[in-house]
């Protein structure tokens, strides 16, 4: 079954607010084997409002209305849901008194627009609200001689999720085939979006009753896999075997299912009784940063130093002078003194660094912006690579930690 989603409120149409409600909306819909085919953003407009129910109530087998179900002038879902499928609106006399008596036991005065939230469509069951003042309501009705099941939500968030999980699933459950739906995630490092589909795509395309979607950010690629089925244990066969198939043809690309670069790096050192330092110029503390996310990481992150000009690099990474002169503060030189160096300031298994040019300003045609050093060591040697990133300061800069994660977990992995 489909479903559609309207969100209701002139402030999710402006740049200041977002439409979270929808997204863990689409994830409850999606367990049960709903499909989201739409979601609606209307403002608070009786004309719009009224063709956004009609246009949702004309295509979705499921209609999920939230927001705007306060006591003010601009709250008009009641309405205009209502308009939209010709049926009346009536004063529920129990609401109205169980608000008067709310709004008594808070020692408060209630002004008589807040009768307004009282008002329920024809037929429609009334959802209680424990977190707030507006009920929501549930409706199964005909439009356009197609069966409907209609939700009307608040709009904050701890009142809709209770709301839609103890009273709408259960509703919806009752009407929906039973589905179940089962989800794998791989995630690759540093790998173009394009290579990395052009050699997953056909493997993916191929897999029955699976949907997957690929995405990409700064030095990483998200594979999100997924299956729904009569029962639990295909759709899990059916995203396994996927998963399977993708990592058999990716190899050591695929680092996790799931979990963070800078976890696996940890989980790695961890396991080989390793310890790390890092030395890093144009990361400013980025890599450290990472790497101290997760508490547990003193077990085998020892720390580092933002080398940024030259005169730290030698003081505390132990880069002699001459080098720096010699070939520049980024360079592959340079790169594997400075993880050399802190890695025996530190006394640590490995060290690992970083030296770039992250810009906007500070290239030049030898040196461009994007052109990072990096280097990885322990006491059998040291292994730089060179690369050049696209884009601005910021994915430059947390390119550079994740490849620099990357060549870690590598040798991790092999050693
Ligand atoms: P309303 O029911 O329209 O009075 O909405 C009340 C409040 O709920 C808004 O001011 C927002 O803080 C929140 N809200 C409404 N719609 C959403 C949404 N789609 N996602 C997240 N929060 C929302
Ligand atoms: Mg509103």
């Amino acid at each position: 079954m489909n479903a559609e989603i309207v969100a209701i409120g002139s402030e999710l149409l402006t740049p200041y607010f977002q439409d979270t409600n929808s997204l863990f909306l689409t994830e409850k819909l999606n367990e049960i084997g709903i499909e989201v085919a739409f979601k609606t953003l209307v403002g608070d407009n009786r004309r719009n409002l009224t063709q956004a129910a009609q246009t949702a109530l004309g295509r979705a087998e499921i209609v999920v209305f939230m927001g705007g179900l306060g006591p003010t002038e601009d709250d008009l879902t009641r309405e205009c849901v209502a308009e939209a499928l010709g049926r009346e609106l009536n004063r529920d006399p129990e609401l109205i008194a169980a608000l008067y008596k709310m709004f008594a036991e808070r020692r408060r005065r209630m002004s008589p627009n807040n009768e307004k939230q009282a008002e329920v469509i024809e037929d429609a069951v009334i959802l209680k609200n424990n977190f707030g003042t507006a009920p929501g309501q549930w409706l199964e009705a005909e439009y356009e001689n197609r069966q409907r099941y209609i939700m009307l939500l608040p709009g904050p968030p701890y009142e809709l999720k209770p709301i839609f999980e103890e009273q709408c699933l259960p509703r919806l459950r009752k009407h929906v085939p039973e589905m179940f739906l089962a989800r794998r995630q791989l995630r690759i490092a540093m790998m173009a979006e394009s290579e990395c589909d052009a050699r997953v795509s056909p493997i993916y395309k191929a897999a029955e009753g699976v949907d997957t979607t690929i995405l990409a950010t700064g030095g990483e690629i998200q594979l999100h896999m997924r299956a729904r089925a009569d029962t639990k244990e295909i759709a899990e066969s059916r995203v396994e075997e996927l998963a399977a198939k993708i990592e058999d043809e990716l190899g050591d690309y695929v680092y996790s299912r799931g979990e963070p670069l800078e976890d696996v790096v940890g989980l790695l050192l961890q396991l080989k009784n390793s310890t790390l330092a890092v030395a890093e110029s144009c990361t400013g503390g980025m890599l450290g940063s990472r790497l101290t996310q997760f508490s547990g990481s003193s077990r085998y992150f020892l720390g580092g130093a933002i080398v940024y000009s030259n005169e730290l690099k030698t003081l505390f990474a132990n880069v002699p002078p001459p080098l720096i002169e010699q070939h520049g503060a980024v360079s592959k030189e340079v790169a594997e003194a400075l993880a050399v160096g802190v890695r025996e300031e530190c006394q640590a298994t490995y060290g690992l660094a970083i030296t770039g040019v992250a810009g906007p300003t500070g290239g030049t045609p030898e040196k461009p912006v994007g052109l990072v050093y990096h280097a990885v060591s322990d006491e059998l040697g040291t292994e730089v690579v060179e690369r050049r990133f696209p884009g601005d300061r910021e994915r430059i800069r947390r390119f550079a930690t994740q490849q620099a994660l990357d060549m870690l977990r590598r040798k991790l992995i092999n050693s």
